[in-house]
């Protein structure tokens, strides 16, 4: 039988940032180290940190039993291309989780997300695909998160919040708690700047910043 090969697609900042989560998550799965690769469709060399690096078309020729992949590419917009285009090639998704990320009650994760060092998910939480928890970022009780939803590193998410699809939480933000019924929402698309506070709702493809959080208007 073929071994599986599993890659960690985007050799860049967030890719690098990954690769040793996900170098510890298969060694203590017995992986061989050489079935894991970085997966890039522009490499800037051969080799990043130790690792081979395959193209997409290298990575789908290569012998295996199954091809697996995360997507680690901070833009929601390619992650869900190049998911799509995953998929069509009968590609599958693992998900990355380093070994201090703690997890509660009743907490539901999509395929391919990728949790970081110190991420935190309490309990009765719905998460869709492709989620990114960046370092020490959590989701408190209550909350449902979309798909290709994206949390900078100590984005903090409270209780009772509804995210939805392709929303940005930046670095250090905080979400007030929602309430039983009437959840606080981020809308599809926003984007929440890093150390906002934000205590009310935030419409989709809008970006605020401050404290307390504010429409930002480009001039
Ligand atoms: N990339 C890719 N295929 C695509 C789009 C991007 O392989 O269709 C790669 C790109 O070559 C780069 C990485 O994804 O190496 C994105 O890196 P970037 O520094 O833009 O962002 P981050 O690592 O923060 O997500």
């Amino acid at each position: 039988m073929i071994a599986d090969l599993f890659a960690v697609y985007g050799a860049s900042g967030c890719g690098r940032g990954v690769m040793p989560i996900a170098e510890q998550q298969l060694r203590r799965l017995g992986v061989p180290a050489e079935r894991l690769v970085f997966v890039d469709d522009r490499p800037s060399a051969a080799v990043v940190n130790g690792r081979r690096v395959l193209t997409y078309r290298d990575f789908l020729a290569s012998s295996a039993g199954r091809h697996q992949v995360v997507l680690a590419i901070a833009d929601a917009g390619l992650r869900e291309t190049l998911a799509q285009r995953c998929r069509d090639d009968g590609v599958e998704f693992w998900s990355v989780r380093a070994a201090n990320v703690v997890v509660m009650d009743d907490v539901e994760v999509g395929e391919g997300a990728i949790l970081s060092p110190f991420v935190t998910l309490t309990s009765n939480i719905r998460i869709g695909r492709h989620f990114h928890a960046n370092l020490y970022s959590y989701v408190e009780h209550d909350c449902i998160v979309g798909d290709f939803v994206t949390f900078a590193p100590g984005a903090k998410c409270n209780g009772n919040i509804v995210i939805e699809d392709h929303a940005y939480i930046g670095s250090g933000a905080v979400l007030k708690q929602g309430r039983p019924g009437r959840p606080l929402v981020i809308g599809r698309g926003a984007v929440v700047g890093m150390g906002a506070v934000v205590t009310k709702d935030v419409a989709p493809g809008t970006t605020v910043v401050g404290n307390p959080a504010k429409l930002l208007v480009k001039v």
